[in-house]
């Protein structure tokens, strides 16, 4: 069988070149990712080094050697960009430095003393260092995209770079695949495999971003805005988990609601963004305070809800009364200003004050009433039976 290796490479060229554009629109409605743009620039520069080789013989030899090959290696660097995903910002430098060399070696064997076949090996070695990094970008543990597919991605890739690796050593050796378009069915395998693996690495790529995407909606999605910490709904979901948690090994679990103290006053003499200010330093110092199976979640405007795994009333008490303590402490600092904030909060634990949401809720709730009018900055404990409610009051330090 006779195959045209001519007509196989623009083919590739095409491909690579529709592909490109597919990258570069894609993610018009994804504002924060860059991958997909920079693999469609890395796409388009292959394209065009591509067809500059494809066209050898028939243009100037500056354009389909030297310029083909520096588009084809700088499509590399394109692609490292869109793989590592801010990770390793250095690494463009050595890209570039493998890029021009590769040029000056290119150039000597070119005008001073005309080589193909070293000139496929220099152009060959190059592109299968290029490829390390990014492969072993993807490799490195991610946060967003799933392992399968970074390494589906990364095994394309490095199928690329052995492939090509393999082929230098076989044309340095043997002189084998010297000429790029004599016909040969191994020269056209390899040339075959070598554009369907970009394809995939292409397809790897879209599914990467795919996965990031779903995973910053999900985060989103869980996410308070204004503090940072887990919504009502991400809240609901973790209450859920160990409420069978709970059930299935038997322990305690707690539920503590937090309301800060007078805080339309912070609201009415500084401001609703100082306000807002002021709720991101609760959360930041009530997370400081927390054990690590400890979840807390914005319940409402200015109310906190903290789970305590594992806890009784007197654990949970601890528990909140650190909390209470941690906020209280020390004046939050604003600009020229210094806020004092205390907060109260209401305990209730399951077993003790009900088994389901609305029983813990309403018990947490009805201490926390009791806690406000009690005279604020204090922990009170739902009562097993309706009438009385335990006070706890441990005092700041200079009360
Ligand atoms: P108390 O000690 O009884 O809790 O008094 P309080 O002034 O804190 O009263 P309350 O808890 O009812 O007030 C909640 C206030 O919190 C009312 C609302 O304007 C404010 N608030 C709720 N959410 C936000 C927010 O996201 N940002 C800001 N700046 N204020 C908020
Ligand atoms: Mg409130
Ligand atoms: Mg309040």
């Amino acid at each position: 069988m006779q195959f045209d290796l001519r007509t196989l490479f623009v083919v590739f060229v095409i491909l690579y070149a529709c592909l490109g554009l597919v990258c570069l629109l894609l993610p018009y409605r994804m504002p924060g990712s860059r991958a997909m743009t920079h693999w469609g620039y890395a796409l388009l520069a292959l394209a065009a080094g591509g067809g500059g080789l494809a066209l050898r013989g028939m243009i100037p030899d500056f354009v389909s050697i030297i310029l083909a090959n520096a588009l084809v290696l700088v499509s590399l660097i394109l692609a490292l960009r869109s793989v590592r995903q801010g990770r390793g910002q250095g690494a463009d430098a050595f890209g570039w430095s493998v890029v021009g060399a590769s040029m000056l070696l290119l150039s000597y064997f070119t005008y001073l003393q005309p080589d193909m076949q070293i000139r496929i090996v220099i152009v060959s070695a190059a592109i299968a260092i290029l490829l390390v990094r990014p492969v072993s970008a993807l490799i490195a543990a991610a946060p967003g995209a799933s392992r399968r597919a970074r390494i589906f991605t990364a095994a394309c890739l490095g199928g690329i770079g052995v492939g090509l690796l393999t082929r230098a050593i076989l044309t340095a050796e043997w002189g084998w695949g010297a000429n790029l378009f004599a016909s040969g069915s191994l020269q056209f395998a390899s040339y075959l495999l070598f554009g369907v693996l970009t394809v995939l690495a292409t397809l790897g790529v879209v599914w990467i971003e795919i996965e990031n995407l779903q995973a910053d909606l999900e985060r989103l999605a869980m996410i308070d805005q204004l503090t940072g910490t887990l919504n009502r709904r991400a809240f609901m979901l973790e209450y859920e988990r160990e409420l069978s948690r709970c059930m299935r090994e038997k322990t305690g679990l707690a539920l503590a609601i937090f309301d800060v103290d007078h805080f339309k006053g912070v609201n009415d003499s500084h401001g609703h963004l100082v306000g807002d200010q002021v709720l991101r330093r609760v959360v930041d110092t009530l997370r400081a305070s927390l054990r690590g199976h400890e979840v807390l979640g914005r319940y409402g405007g200015e109310e906190f809800a903290l789970l305590i795994p594992g806890a009784d009333s007197v654990a949970a008490t601890l528990a909140a009364e650190r909390a209470r303590l941690a906020v209280g402490g020390r004046p939050i600092q604003e600009g020229q200003l210094s806020i004092p904030i205390t907060i109260s909060a209401g305990v209730a634990a399951y077993g003790i004050n009900g088994t389901d949401w609305e029983s813990l809720l309403r018990s947490a709730d009805a201490a926390l009433y009791g806690a406000k009018h009690g005279g604020r900055n204090r922990v009170v404990v739902a009562p097993a039976a309706p009438a009385a409610s335990t006070q706890s009051k441990v005092p700041l330090p200079g009360e």
